[in-house]
């Protein structure tokens, strides 16, 4: 080789790493504040679902306008929760993308219904509205419909981009389908002037470790429908009439199994953590946003593309009407560019100590999905493409700017050396 210097030589080759400490994929950013009420919570003799429970669902309900929050211990268990409350189950089929994370189609077949994939948009990489419709309508012209009537739609809001929910909601009334906003990326998401999670019927968030905001592990469900509000409150706790603060707090009340429920709740413990991470929200999405534009600016004239973000011109001092709350920031590469496959480059990232990942290989490529129903890959080729080009950089507010320069070296590094 006539490398002149050491570090043009990949570490996955033998050479220098771009960084000597790995760069933690989407490392939680926890201060001061969340310790110090996890050891309040600790000492106050009540661990369990409680009042700070109560305090972060009301919070949490009020930073995204929605008239109820139900908090949860993970955003599965919220799925799950709503496909059911909204009466969907076995005979029923539900409408989602294959650009997500298994749990989003898994809670369909939890519930015992059935998952039919639509592609997404090249731009957004979000449900495409459009072959939703057309889904729809080839369905209800056949007279028998196999894998069950579509009763529901899941989208994603991907990498913290909102779906086009006008359009949805649109089609959705119009066919008389339900819909379930799987937001698990999209805490702190604005479309048209309106958070997430205020938009719809039923919105799922999760505070995973990795996520926007995080309790470790946990979910919230919103919505502004007090019949649907008391059916997931139900149902999220053994199906009793009460929940165990108001069982065991200070007033004795009687309580009774409703409903066969489940064990969903979230403890104070990690509730003591969403409190403390959500007043902080704001300001981790200036910091994502902050990022995301040094990224952008370095990758320039890479043969390279990323999830279209919308503008954040101010108009009249008022705030954008859409933000892209930064969960993901992904690269789709250009495979004729390169002399080998994203695997590899991901590989080569972790070798430079850049805990690069990839959300995500399409689902309907997956084992179940591909053998219990037939799918191909290129039955839906858009997602298809983008799940094995796709590829997430770290991203998180606890990331300096240094990190931040790291993995702008490595990445530049990396590909310029598997570019052909
Ligand atoms: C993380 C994630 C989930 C699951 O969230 P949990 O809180 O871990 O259950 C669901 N959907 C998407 C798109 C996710 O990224």
């Amino acid at each position: 080789m006539t490398t002149t210097t050491t570090e043009r030589i990949l570490a996955i080759n033998g050479g220098e790493p771009a960084r000597d400490k790995f760069l933690v994929f989407g490392a939680p950013c926890l201060g001061e504040e969340e310790i110090a009420e996890v050891v309040a919570t600790l000492r106050s003799g009540w661990i369990g679902t409680g009042p700070r429970a109560k305090q972060f669902e009301q919070e949490f309900a009020a930073y995204v306008g929605a008239r109820y929050g139900i908090s949860l211990n993970s955003c599965t268990a919220g799925l799950f929760l709503s496909l059911k409350a909204l009466g969907i189950g076995p005979g029923d089929a539900v409408i989602t993308t294959p650009l997500t994370f298994g749990a989003t189609a898994n809670v369909i077949e939890h519930v015992g219904a059935r998952p039919v994939f639509v592609d997404v948009d090249p731009k957004t990489l979000n449900i495409d509205p459009n072959q939703i419709e057309a889904e729809l309508k080839r369905r209800n012209s056949m007279s028998l419909t196999p894998g069950g009537r579509i009763k529901a739609i899941l989208p994603v809001h991907f990498g913290g981009l909102a779906c086009d929910m006008d359009a949805l909601y649109q089609i959705a009334e119009r066919y008389g389908v339900q819909i379930v906003e799987d937001a698990a990326h999209a805490v702190g998401t604005r479309y048209r002037d309106k958070m997430v999670g205020s938009l719809g019927t039923l919105t799922c968030f999760s505070f995973y470790a990795n996520k926007n905001l995080t309790t470790a592990e946990g979910g919230m469900v919103t919505t502004d429908d007090p019949l649907l509000e008391e059916r997931l409150r139900v149902y999220h706790l053994h199906g009793l009439s009460r929940d165990a603060w108001q069982r065991f707090g200070s007033r004795r009340i009687a309580t009774e199994v409703l409903v066969p429920g489940h064990k969903f709740n979230m403890p104070d413990l990690a509730a003591a953590l969403g409190i403390h991470q959500l007043r902080r929200q704001e300001q981790f999405l200036e910091i994502r946003e902050r990022y995301a534009q040094m990224y952008d600016a370095a990758f320039v004239g890479l043969p390279l593309r990323m999830q279209y973000r919308p503008p954040l011109s101010v108009i009249d001092g008022m705030p954008p009407p859409d933000r892209h709350a930064l969960h993901l920031y992904v690269l789709l590469l250009q495979q004729e560019a390169f002399r080998v496959t994203r695997d590899e480059i991901v590989d080569a990232l972790l070798a430079e100590n850049i805990g690069a990942s990839v959300h995500y290989r399409a689902l309907h490529t997956h084992r179940w999905y591909r053998e219990i129903y037939g799918y191909r890959p290129n039955d839906f080729p858009v997602a298809y493409q983008a799940g094995e080009h796709i590829l997430s950089l770290p991203l998180t507010p606890g990331m300096s700017e240094a990190d931040v320069d790291d993995v702008i070296i490595a990445v530049r590094k990396v590909l310029g050396a598997y570019q052909v």
